[in-house]
C-alpha cells in the first residue's frame, strides 16, 4: 500500500478484523500512524478535548477554556469541542498540504472519522461548516471544512465570512474582543434553520477557539439552543 500521508510504500497484511468485518485497512504507514495523537478521554480537557498539563488546568478544564468562560462575550457560548487529533508538527504539515491541494482521499479519511464522532457525541445536531471568506474561497477553490462533511452531513450553505485580519496576528486580548466584532453572517434561510436547534460546527483545526466562538455567538443570538464544534485537529 501507499501511505496517505508520506506516500511511501508500505507492506500491510490484511488483518482478520478487516477480513471478517470488512473493515478498511489503515491507509497510513506505521511511521505516520504513530505520529497521530488521539484526543479525548482521561487527562483531556472536558470542554475542548486537548491533553492537559497538570499545571494548566482549573475546574477540570484547561486554562484556555477557563479564561473563555470568564469573558462576558464568550461565556457559555460554546458547549464543547471534540477533536480527533493533537495539532502536532506531523498533522500541521499534513493538513497544510491537504488545504493546499484539497486531496479528496485525505478529506474522506478524516470525514469518516468525523462521522463516527458525530454519531457518538452530536447525533441529531444540525451540522454547519465554518466558512472561508469569499476571497480565500476563490483563491483556494474549495472549503476544507465542507469537504470534511462529505458523505455524512448536508451543507446548507447558510453561513458566510466577511473579510478580516488573520487571527494569528492578534494577541489574546485582541482575539477576545474580536468575538464582539462579528466577521460571520447568517442568511435568512440560516436564521430559520438554526432557531431552537442544537448545532455542531465542523472545521479542520481548532487553534485558539476564537473562530468557533464567533460563530457560536452569532448562532446563539438568533436562537440556536446549543452550539458545539468538531474538528480534525486541536
Ligand atoms: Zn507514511
Ligand atoms: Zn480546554
Amino acid at each position: 500500500m501507499r501511505c496517505l500521508s508520506c506516500h511511501e510504500c508500505f507492506f500491510s497484511l490484511p488483518s482478520w478484523e478487516s477480513v471478517l468485518l470488512l473493515r478498511e485497512e489503515e491507509p497510513l504507514c506505521p511511521m505516520c500512524a504513530e505520529q497521530l495523537v488521539t484526543l479525548g478521554g482521561e487527562g483531556c480537557c472536558s470542554t475542548c478535548s486537548r491533553h492537559m498539563n497538570i499545571q494548566y488546568q482549573k475546574d477540570g478544564v484547561c486554562l484556555d477554556c477557563w479564561r473563555w468562560e470568564q469573558q462576558e462575550y464568550t461565556k457559555g457560548m460554546l458547549a464543547i469541542n471534540r477533536s480527533l487529533y493533537e495539532y502536532n508538527a506531523f498533522l500541521k504539515e499534513w493538513l497544510a498540504v491537504y488545504k493546499f491541494r484539497g486531496d479528496a482521499i485525505v478529506a474522506s479519511y478524516f470525514a469518516k472519522q468525523l462521522s463516527v464522532m458525530y454519531r457518538h457525541f452530536f447525533q441529531g445536531d444540525l451540522v454547519i461548516p465554518v466558512p472561508l471568506s469569499e476571497k480565500r474561497l476563490r483563491a483556494r477553490g474549495f472549503n476544507q471544512a465542507s469537504l470534511l462533511m462529505e458523505g455524512w452531513a448536508e451543507d446548507y450553505d447558510v453561513l458566510a465570512r466577511v473579510e478580516g485580519e488573520k487571527q494569528s496576528k492578534k494577541n489574546r486580548k485582541q482575539r477576545i474582543s474580536q468575538v464582539a466584532d462579528q466577521p460571520f453572517r447568517l442568511n435568512e434561510h440560516g436564521i430559520e434553520l438554526v432557531r431552537g436547534r442544537s448545532i455542531v460546527l465542523v472545521d479542520d483545526i481548532y487553534t485558539t477557539g476564537t473562530t468557533v466562538r464567533q460563530v457560536a455567538r452569532l448562532l446563539r443570538e438568533v436562537g440556536a439552543r446549543k452550539v458545539s464544534s468538531m474538528t480534525v485537529a486541536r
